[in-house]
């Protein structure tokens, strides 16, 4: 036996024995999620443990280095992990965008006493983040972002207003991109500065949604104190930072085409499809696409961690994955009749369905609506002209 084969071994034995039954089942919903922080918010006692014992091995982020908090565990052991766990449906321990999204760029651009305090935070699920990228007027169109961060000295001071910010309210610390040299072409007077949201003069306001839930916010910046040290990467260089996380958190977002290991649509409606030949043709050819994207998936993932990757690659991830779980969606809302749009009745599974199928609607929106990532691959992968 290689040495890969005892990895397997000894996880799944370690799994088996530390994985609590509970949390090897279909999350339902929201309340399912840990997302840990200063105040953490667990469902049950077996979601504390689950995360804890993973944190404890490093295996909330099992590809970081160990001085980091992470298991640091070569791409093919991380691979059978992931593949351990999928075997046994295991839930993931820790949802964090410090995990998918500022941890890798403060691998890339940090400081030594940077990657040591913030990253063993992030691994042990111990400060929960939010993004602060889009303003009222920047968006796509990012780099015009406007808030503004004054050297004071001995002190960053910051003024602005961010929106659409994922679980500002509950979050500890933002990751935030800020202005710093007014005068400066709009892409060079940007850094990247990271706070904590209990600092006096950030207030949040949840944006009430349609469906009664409130995940994103307003977030605004009254003269906020931020200290020296808390800026990544060099002064006005925020655009690499803010770009080198944007192709992680695009990377992240792409595994929805996956559609959490759901298997084939096909086989999961094949009574409804029986009597239904035009609907079997479109969930054949859905099977197809979602079986091209795993394998397009795989491929994409192992060349990121060998460093082969083409920085535009996630776009074209993000665009076939978010594209994918919307056309997912709009089947098992076509192959569940009127009864799938049910918003709240029992036999819908309380609107569960269509809850998930409207969800879908903004996979092509956060993180770069799907027209910017066909910009981007038209001009940096196929290298169009005009694009
Ligand atoms: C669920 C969700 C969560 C989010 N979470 C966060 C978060 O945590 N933090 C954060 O900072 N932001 C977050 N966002 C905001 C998100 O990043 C922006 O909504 C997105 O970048 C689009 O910006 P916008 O909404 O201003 O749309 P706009 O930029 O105004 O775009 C409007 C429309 O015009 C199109 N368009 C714009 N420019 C071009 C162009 N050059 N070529 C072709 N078409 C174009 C767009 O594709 C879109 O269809 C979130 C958004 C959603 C939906």
């Amino acid at each position: 036996m290689d040495d890969l084969d005892n990895f397997r071994n000894d996880t799944r034995a370690w799994l088996e024995v530390n994985c609590p039954p509970e949390m090897r089942e279909p999350m339902r919903d929201e309340s399912d999620m840990c997302w840990g922080g200063r105040n953490p918010v667990f469902k049950n006692e077996a979601q504390k443990l689950w995360m804890e014992r993973m944190a404890a091995r490093g295996w909330t982020v099992p590809d970081w280095p160990r001085e980091y908090g992470g298991g640091g565990l070569s791409p093919a052991e991380t691979k059978i992990l992931k593949q351990e766990m999928a075997r046994i449906g295991a839930r993931n321990p820790l949802m964090s965008f410090g995990i998918s999204m500022l941890g890798p760029a403060l691998l890339k651009y940090g400081t030594e006493e940077q990657k040591k305090l913030y990253l063993n935070q992030i691994a042990r699920g111990e400060i929960r983040w939010c993004q602060g990228y889009s303003e009222p007027g920047a968006g796509s169109d990012l780099a015009s972002l406007q808030t503004k961060c004054e050297d004071k000295g001995d002190h960053w001071l910051v003024n602005g207003q961010k929106v659409w910010t994922s679980y500002a309210d509950k979050a500890d610390w933002i990751f935030c991109l800020v202005r710093t040299d007014p005068q400066a072409p709009k892409h060079k007077g940007i850094s990247f500065l990271l706070f904590d949201m209990a600092s006096e003069g950030v207030s949040t306001k949840p944006i009430l949604l349609i469906s009664g839930s409130s995940p994103f916010c307003e977030t605004f910046f009254d003269d906020v104190k931020v200290p020296k040290d808390q800026l990544v990467g060099e002064l006005n260089k925020g655009w690499d930072v803010a770009k080198y996380l944007l192709g992680h958190e695009r990377e992240m977002i792409s595994g929805m085409g996956l559609g959490g290991n759901s298997g084939s649509l096909g086989a999961a409606f094949a009574d409804v499809l029986a009597d239904d030949p035009l609907l079997r043709a479109d969930v054949a050819r859905f099977d197809v696409d979602a079986m091209a994207f795993r394998a397009m998936s795989e491929r994409f993932i192992d060349e990121l961690k060998a460093g082969h990757a083409h920085p535009a690659q996630p776009s074209m991830m993000k665009y076939a994955g978010t594209e994918l779980n919307k056309s997912r969606h709009e089947l098992v809302m076509a192959a569940g009749g009127s009864n799938a749009l049910e918003w709240d009745s029992d036999r819908s599974k309380k609107g569960k369905a269509a809850r998930e199928w409207l969800r879908t609607k903004a996979n092509s929106i956060e993180g770069g609506t799907s027209e910017i990532q066909l910009g981007i691959i038209a001009k940096r992968i196929l290298d169009l002209p005009g694009a």
